[in-house]
């Protein structure tokens, strides 16, 4: 069978010049799975991260459909409704649609928290057949009668295991017993949850279910690595880290907004161009921070999980988890943050001892062990538990727990870590919402830093170990984890 095109779906002229401008060539595997069911009504649940076009996989199809039937009145009411639980995706989506709807005579506006009410007031007096919002601030408008929902056609959740995890979800079931019965309903989320589960049972009709990618599995084109380091050692080896991927865009992972903030200082005295995006800073802020990330004017993005959900950047080369996250998905949805658009990427994880049984919930997660090195780049077997609560600890030599190979490096120092913390619970506390417990947990006392010798050639520089070590020794070879970076070496 050939290979779909955007034409084969039947949408119209200016919205495949649309897409021809933009480059889609061809539809991505959802886009070709969901586009036709989408186009003919029908109700869809796409299990599916950023990075598979599920934006496009909702939005064209709904585009196409409203564009059948443009009202002929100046007066619009909103006839698709689009959710998404952060900002940033709102605006990206809304991006989107604008730019699927340059040659269409839609309008679209967006409401978001965190920005002045007074020209979404105005942007909605005006009239849009194209809403897209977040929930709080549409719940919000609703409640001042500035939104009437009547008239929606098209409803689209985007993201909903996300909504679920900021609390979201009674929400959405309110905003959804506003909307007219008989609607199209499309539901995205990178997992499913039972909650979201029922959600899609209980207000959906007969949908199309569609996964493209299983929720556990990373994508193929990233390196992943682990560097077995204190907690402490963490923040005085973060900038040497950095210095030695000098050329990519970086985004770094802390798990509390108080951890991305230092990390940035701690940055900036490296002279590392770096800005922070979290729950703190205004939405102009994370706008900034994220412009100037895009165009190359800061190499560096330091982001929670919640700021840094479906964000889209293509250029991303590494992503660094400074902390592990709390829940195994969402170390899946970090490290998507590099790889973007068939591009391959980095991953390296800083896990201190108190991290190795979350480290272990991630290996079981996705599936495939995760290659550990110590701060000198020798390989290294790590201990790990069994199940996140049980203890802790790097193991020191090949003698203990059947280990076979014996780390070279100096691990010694991660058991002090290890004795030092391990106070650390799992509990369901939000990820923006916990102090940084890491950096109080942790001992650290000799940890050693990053060597900070820098790469000399391009090559070394993306497929070792990273610190000087890889240079011809043996941990270069090993080091060499799982895969090599592909396409932007050659
Ligand atoms: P999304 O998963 O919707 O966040 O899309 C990820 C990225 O892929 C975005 O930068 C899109 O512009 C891009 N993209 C989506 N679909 C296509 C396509 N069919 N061809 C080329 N790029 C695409």
């Amino acid at each position: 069978m050939p290979p779909l095109t955007f034409e084969s779906f039947g949408l119209s002229q200016p919205i495949l010049t649309c897409l021809a401008n933009l480059e889609y060539s061809e539809p991505t595997p959802i886009q070709s799975q969901a586009i036709p069911a989408a186009l003919e009504g029908r109700d869809i649940v796409g299990l599916a991260q950023t990075g598979t076009g599920k934006t496009a996989a909702f939005a064209l199809p709904t585009i196409a459909r409203l564009a059948e039937n443009i009202p002929a009145t100046k007066q619009r009411k909103i006839r698709a409704l689009i959710i998404s639980p952060t900002r940033e995706l709102a605006a990206q989506i809304h991006d989107t649609i604008k730019r699927f709807t340059t040659r269409v005579p839609l309008r679209s506006t967006i409401i978001v928290g965190g920005v002045s009410y007074h020209r979404q007031k105005h942007a909605l007096q005006h009239g849009v057949d194209i809403l897209v919002a977040t929930p709080g601030r549409l719940i919000d408008m609703i409640d001042q009668k500035f939104i009437d929902l009547s008239a929606v056609e098209t409803v689209v959740l985007d993201e909903a295991d996300q909504m679920l995890d900021i609390g979201f979800l009674p929400a959405i079931r309110s905003i959804l017993e506003l909307l007219p019965e008989k609607r199209q309903t499309m539901l995205f989320s990178a997992t499913m949850p039972k909650e979201i589960r029922k959600l899609t049972t209980n207000h959906l009709t007969n949908p199309l279910e569609i996964s493209v990618i299983p929720e556990t599995k990373t994508a193929d084109r990233i390196e992943q690595k682990v560097i077995a380091i204190g907690q402490k050692a963490k923040m005085e080896s973060i900038s040497d880290l950095l210095l030695e991927y000098e050329g990519e865009q970086i985004i770094v992972f802390t798990r509390t907004k108080h951890g991305a903030d230092k990390v940035t200082k701690r940055l900036g005295v490296s002279n590392i161009r770096a800005a922070a995006i979290h729950g703190n800073k205004s939405h102009n802020q994370r706008e900034r921070a994220l412009q100037d990330f895009r165009k190359g004017k800061t190499r560096v993005l330091v982001a929670t999980d919640i700021a840094a959900r479906g964000i889209d950047v293509p250029g991303v080369g590494l992503v660094v988890n400074y902390d592990l996250p709390e829940v195994p998905e969402a170390y899946v949805h970090r490290i998507g943050r590099t790889a973007r658009a068939g591009a391959s990427g980095i991953a390296i994880s800083l896990v201190s001892t108190e991290e190795l049984g979350l480290l272990g919930d991630i290996q079981r997660t996705i599936g495939v062990p995760i290659s550990a090195f110590d701060t000198n780049g020798e390989p290294v077997e790590l201990d790990i538990p069994r199940s996140s609560g049980a203890k802790r600890s790097f193991r020191r030599g090949g003698g203990g727990g059947g280990g076979q190979r014996r780390p070279r490096g100096s691990d010694g120092n991660h058991r002090k870590g290890g004795n030092a913390g391990g106070n650390r619970s799992r509990g369901g506390a939000k990820p923006e919402g916990r102090r940084d417990g890491g950096e109080r947990a942790e001992g650290g006392r000799g940890d050693k830093p990053f060597s900070a010798k820098p790469r000399r050639d391009g090559q070394q520089k993306r497929s070792g170990p990273p610190n000087g070590k890889r240079r011809g020794g043996p941990a270069g070879g090993a080091g060499g984890g799982n895969r090599s970076r592909g396409p932007k070496v050659a």
